[in-house]
């Protein structure tokens, strides 16, 4: 890495450079570019990421981002709150509302089990997922584990079926078909795809 910019503009490249996909070039063209910007605009930008780390939390009942107590999904009446989207990330709620298909409410796990990355079941949103379910008292039909296909988002679904089927064995444990790439990422599925995936839903 260079160490010929002065050090603001040094300090602004290597904090670009820790945002994924952005190499160090990348994040010098970045760079330039918000220099160039007028101070409206870059201010703006600054602006933006501050508020978003003040205000963005996580939603009291499925763990996904909100500006509020509770999510706009969960607080809606029109949603299905018997039946639970089990997904890894907040970024996994977006596609799956893409599809139109889904009208349920979601938990956000918030990753997936991964013992070599010293990922535990404690570490995720499992236990309250649990409780949830549960606490609902029989309100719940239905939880579709939609984690992705991959080995941890396969590992994860197979523990929470697990849990599930010990506490609530009334609930039913449905996983997204297959048809998702496997090893692939739910945020990278198309609508379609994703669609017909929820619609082929199986028991676990
Ligand atoms: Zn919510």
């Amino acid at each position: 890495m260079s160490t010929s910019y002065a050090p603001p503009v040094q300090r602004l490249v290597t904090e670009l450079s820790k945002l994924p996909g952005i190499g160090n070039r990348t994040a010098q063209r970045l760079a330039f570019h918000i220099m160039r910007a007028s101070p409206e605009d870059a201010v703006a930008l600054a602006e933006a990421i501050r508020e978003v780390k003040e205000r963005i939390g996580l939603c009291e009942i499925c763990f996904n981002l909100t500006d509020e107590q509770r999510c706009r999904i969960c607080q809606d009446p029109r949603r299905d709150h018997g039946l639970i989207c089990v997904v890894e990330e907040p970024s996994d709620v977006i596609p799956m509302e893409r599809t139109h298909e889904y009208h349920g409410v979601y938990h956000v796990l918030g990753g997936a089990l991964s013992p070599i990355d010293g990922i535990d079941p404690e570490d995720l949103k499992i236990a309250e997922l649990l409780a949830r379910v549960s606490g609902a008292e029989g309100e719940v039909r239905e939880v579709v584990l939609a984690t992705n296909p991959t080995t941890t988002g396969e590992a994860t679904a197979l523990h929470i079926a697990a849990g599930l089927r010990a506490r609530t064995p009334a609930v039913a444990v449905t996983r997204l078909a297959s048809g998702l790439p496997v090893g692939s990422d739910l945020e990278y599925a198309d609508e379609v795809t994703l669609g017909k995936a929820f619609a082929g839903r199986r028991a676990l």
